[in-house]
């Protein structure tokens, strides 16, 4: 190291404390990278790879990036997962002996983000800190760096429980501490979930411990103070945005794993993992982007109190009611810029004029809203607009002191109005003056000369000039002027007045934008004491749009408000997948029912490939999660029980990247089902055992069928291809069948989706192959081994469809357009069907 030159030594000091990091390291104009740095930047960049002496034997690899483009880059390191520390020059190179001292001034990696390309407005930019506490215990930290939020819960079910956890909330780096046991580390890594970042100290300091009021428990201080130890020693600089730290529990909210809600897309499809086609994406009438972020995060935890449930209905009741009111409250709330971003970039020291005028404007908005909101003339709703602060202070003093144009940059001045401070006024009038004088020399000086084209003009060179075209020269008298530049087809000049008068215009310009800046500051300083107001009027403004949200969609879609059963009842009339609903559009969907109470818990579901059985489960539980974050529902009339968890096993299509076997998973999900579901739960079992040989794949079905049934009672939608299953209706009371059926119409299948009573028709494989126009003797065969096969296993598994399974078959309600005598003759038979719901007597709407 000793022969490198001083700068490089000075380099590899920084770089050795910041190795799992680009290390920009400013020289001049530019953030240079060296070594390492230099050949993997150039690559993921892709830019030019130089190198330059350094005193050693070779010349060191080196590219940079501009200072004044870098933003761009260090959004493509850290969109691809990198950390970038900024190495800043901190002394003036005149004064500086030696090498210029240089630090680093800001780690940024991919949790701690406060603006640029990274950040998706309706998206929260997590940073999670993981603390095991040794005794089968872990604290889960996280936090928002842009808006500030901050929580922590103490998790108790061990490694598995917390990464559950962890992966729901999608983190985008986690901080552990170096002791966290290396078998988990690894795990971690293996699972990437996201840019593990390390921190040593859990101790409470005292620059943070002004967040740590809400909490009680030592386990939640040590847990989140992990996570602000981190936060402070990277981001070096005040984060007075950070809101207090609160605690929560996970058994606060509906439980839904991680498999869970990818399979039923709450905010993302399986397939292209984008929010299109998900649960989040039918719903997001949000106008704000805290809106649509407190959207994503009440799909995530779906409550389980009623009373709340029942508060974010009526809400949503009376926003759903008042059309025009809604209409006008959505117009206002797209003004309304993103409040709680804004505080934290206040805090953080990087908003611009222009930022703060947003403030102004959406501040603006905010009586107008509150008046929206009381109009609707409800007890209820007034609660809410009392929260609706409009921050009158800021908005007054945004209102005297800055420009309505100002520009991007705070350095150019043209920020502060006039009349907001007398000093920035006398250096503006001295300006002004010097101009008015600088105009009128002009006059005068064309007036004497008779050179009608002679003018005065400004260069950053020479300053102010008298400029006479060639042809005019022989009218002036040159001696009282001195020249200073020539042109082709011009002369300049100055005069001593002039230049006493320029020296007066550019003092008074600089000083008065020096001025504005300082002012800027201290506008920025004012507006940071009043960011609590201005979160707290975030949270206020995020929960009426989601609110308001939830109103449009119930009535855009025509959706009812659910009711409450406490008999763990579910009556869906005229049930609808809301997505796939949506997607259909023109297209007919077949709104289908489900009726599930103490003597149905179990619905074993059968029928032919794609006619709609996934679709009927996923809807269910959709339903169910739509009703338990405050949405109304898409039915036409729902009864629910308050489900505690919901588990699924649906579908294996990427389950390739965890490195375990497609029937492991599928096993291990039953499994996750079965440990911890509840008679409160709701379980959707797609094909389970499908994965493994037709004895092993039905037996293990059969087996988790029964267990479920005696064991935990949970609300069951169960969809198999094994007919046989459906035979259990005879020995499991709960469990009923019930299919979804297909017809031939002119020589093609065409599926009903129509979920009806009983099971499915079996030799149904049979009939499609026929369709296919497979050879007549063929089929013939098939139905032979068919009849064979079904002689031979009936001695010594469940029995087959049986006739009283056969005459269940028979839709839930009247088909109004059943044509063929078989449904009618099923319709007919449905009547009695009908009474259930009689009897089922729909508690009273209020
Ligand atoms: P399965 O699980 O029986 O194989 P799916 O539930 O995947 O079938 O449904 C297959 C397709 O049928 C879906 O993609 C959807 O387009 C359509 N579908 C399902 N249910 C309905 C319905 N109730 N109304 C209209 N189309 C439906």
């Amino acid at each position: 190291m000793a022969s490198y030159t001083p700068m490089i030594q000075q380099y590899l000091k920084v770089k050795a404390e910041y190795q799992d990091a680009f290390l920009f390291f400013r020289l001049g104009d530019f953030y240079e990278m060296f070594f390492e740095d230099a050949l993997n930047a150039s690559q993921e960049l892709e830019i030019t790879l130089t190198s330059r002496e350094g005193g050693g034997e070779d010349k060191i690899p080196m590219c940079g990036v501009p200072y004044h483009s870098a933003a761009g880059y260090i959004d493509i390191l850290i969109e691809k997962g990198y950390k970038v520390a900024i190495c800043e020059q901190t002394e003036d190179p005149k004064q500086a002996k030696g090498v210029v001292r240089r630090e680093v001034v800001q780690l940024i990696t991919p949790g701690t983000k406060m603006d640029g390309k990274g950040l998706v407005e309706k998206e929260n930019n997590f940073i999670a800190s993981i603390t095991d506490f040794a005794d089968g215990t872990f604290g889960l930290a996280y936090n928002d760096l842009s808006t500030g939020e901050n929580k922590v819960t103490i998790l108790e079910g061990g490694f598995d429980d917390m990464y559950n956890e962890l992966s729901i909330l999608g983190a985008k780096e986690v901080v552990i501490g170096n002791d966290f046991p290396s078998e988990w580390q690894k795990k971690m890594k293996e699972r990437e979930v996201a840019a593990l970042s390390f921190e040593d100290s859990a101790e409470e300091s005292m620059e943070f411990v002004s967040l740590l009021t809400f909490l009680q428990e030592r386990k939640q201080r040590a847990a989140v103070s992990r996570l602000l130890h981190y936060l402070f020693r990277t981001q070096k600089r005040s984060l007075d945005h950070l809101q207090p730290v609160l605690p929560y529990e996970t058994n606060s909210f509906m439980k839904i794993d991680f498999f869970s809600k990818r399979n039923l897309e709450l905010t993302e499809t399986i397939r292209s993992k984008g929010k299109k086609g998900s649960l989040l994406w039918l719903l997001d009438e949000t106008k704000t982007a805290m809106g649509g972020r407190l959207l994503k995060q009440w799909i995530e935890r779906p409550l389980i109190d009623r009373k709340q449930i029942e508060t974010r209905q009526a809400l949503v009741e009376i926003l759903k009611t008042h059309y025009f009111e809604r209409q006008d409250l959505r117009e206002h709330l797209k003004e309304v810029y993103d409040l709680e971003r804004l505080a934290g970039r206040v805090a953080f020291g990087n908003v611009n004029a222009r930022d703060l005028l947003q403030l102004k404007r959406s501040l603006r908005q905010i009586p107008v809203i509150r008046e929206i909101v009381t109009s609707m003339d409800s007890e209820r709703i007034g609660v809410l607009a009392e929260k609706l602060d409009p921050c009158e202070e800021v908005t007054d003093l945004l209102e005297t002191s800055l420009n309505e144009n100002p520009p991007l940059s705070v350095k150019e001045g043209n920020i502060i109005r006039d009349g907001f401070n007398e000093e920035l006024d006398t250096y503006r009038d001295a300006s002004r003056n010097g101009k008015t004088w600088i105009a009128q020399l002009e006059r005068a000086e064309r007036d004497r000369t008779g050179i009608k084209s002679l003018k005065i003009g400004y260069n950053r060179v020479f300053g102010y000039y008298i400029e006479v075209t060639r042809a005019n020269l022989h009218l002036l008298e040159e001696e009282r002027y001195e020249r200073k530049q020539t042109l082709t087809n011009a002369e300049r000049f100055i005069t001593p007045d002039l230049k006493e008068k320029e020296a007066l215009i550019l003092q008074a310009e600089e000083k008065s934008i020096g001025l504005e800046y300082d002012l800027f500051l201290e506008i920025r300083e004012q507006v940071k004491a009043h960011i609590p107001s201005l979160q707290a009027l975030a949270r206020a403004i995020s929960e009426l749009d989601v609110l308001q949200c939830f109103a449009t969609i119930s009535e855009e879609r025509h959706y009812v408000k659910p009711v409450f059963s406490n008999e763990r009842k579910v009556i869906l009339k005229d049930g609808r997948h809301p997505v796939v609903e949506k997607v259909l559009q023109s297209q007919e969907y077949v709104p289908n029912d489900c009726y599930m109470d103490s003597e149905r818990e179990m619905l074993l579901i059968t029928g032919p490939n794609m006619s709609g059985k996934s679709t009927y489960m996923r809807q269910v539980a959709l339903t169910a999660i739509l009703a338990q974050i405050g949405c109304f529902v898409s039915a036409g009339e729902a009864v629910l029980p308050i489900f505690d968890k919901i588990f699924t096993r649906i579908g294996a299509a990427d389950d390739l990247i965890s490195g375990q076997s497609t029937f492991m998973v599928e096993m291990l999900e039953a499994k996750n089902a079965i440990v911890h579901a509840t008679e409160n739960s709701l379980i959707l079992f797609d094909e389970i055992g499908r994965g493994t040989s037709t004895y092993d794949g039905m037996a293990l079905a059969q087996a988790i069928i029964e267990h479920i049934h005696e064991k935990i009672g949970a609300k069951t939608l169960f969809s198999t291809h094994y007919h046989e299953l459906t035979a259990l209706s005879d020995t499991l009371a709960c469990l009923k069948n019930i299919h979804v059926s297909a017809v031939e119409q002119n020589g093609n299948v065409v599926f009903l989706h129509k979920i009806k009573e009983g099971s499915a028709d079996k030799s149904y494989g049979i009939h499609v192959a026929q369709l296919a126009e497979l050879p007549k003797s063929l089929i013939n065969r098939a139905n032979e081994i068919l009849t064979e096969l079904e002689k031979g296993s009936r001695s010594d598994r469940p029995g087959q469809l049986n006739e009283t399974d056969q005459k269940k078959e028979r839709t839930l309600y009247n088909e109004p357009n059943a044509s063929s005598r078989e449904t009618k003759a099923a319709a007919a038979e449905s009547e009695a069907q009908l009474s259930f719901f009689e009897e089922a007597a729909i508690p009273d709407k209020k």
